[in-house]
């Protein structure tokens, strides 16, 4: 496969962030997660994480995850959202650059081989974790109102999904 599809391909495919099984990523030694805002955690510019979601959280911690927020977002927005949760965050990260990852790395004092990064968009989310090394996850975008910018490279993320399916890299 081409350099550039095999970065933009994650290691793993999941409907939403509920169906991530923890002590599975555990086995593989992973125990740190660098996650995405919007889209991922909850909707666009939502404000507040609902009860399912902290709780998501707290379950995470009780298995001794190490958690950051990475948003590409504002410090406002971000920093709102965070706080409520309790946990480390980078706003305006200018995913997918290497920088707000191995900054995230360092905030969590974990290792690229032991961490993940979760997220909704196959351009900033998996291509910057898997340029920076790190176990790639994709969910599905929670919510289809998004910022128009978004919205654009969403056409091109299709193209990408519909060829690492037709490839077989992620299950269709
Ligand atoms: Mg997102």
């Amino acid at each position: 496969m081409i350099t550039i599809f095999k970065k933009l391909t994650p290691n793993l495919y999941l409907n939403t962030i509920y169906e991530l099984d923890v002590d599975k990523l555990k086995k593989k030694g992973i125990n740190a997660i660098i996650t995405d805002l919007d889209n991922t955690l909850v909707g666009w510019n939502d404000p507040n994480p609902d009860a399912k979601l902290v709780k998501w959280f707290d379950n995470l911690r009780n298995h001794g995850f190490k958690v950051a927020i990475v948003s590409n977002n504002s410090e406002n927005r971000v920093a709102h959202f965070a706080k409520q949760v309790g946990l480390p965050f980078i706003s305006k990260a200018q995913k997918p650059r290497r920088s707000p990852f191995k900054k995230a790395l360092e905030i969590l004092g974990s290792k690229k081989e032991e961490t993940a990064v979760l997220g909704d968009q196959i351009f900033t989310d998996v291509l910057g974790g898997n340029r920076t090394g790190l176990f790639t996850i994709l969910v599905i975008p929670i919510n289809p109102k998004e910022f128009i910018g978004t919205r654009i490279v969403r056409q091109c993320e299709k193209i990408v999904l519909r060829y690492l399916v037709k490839k077989g890299r992620i299950p269709s």
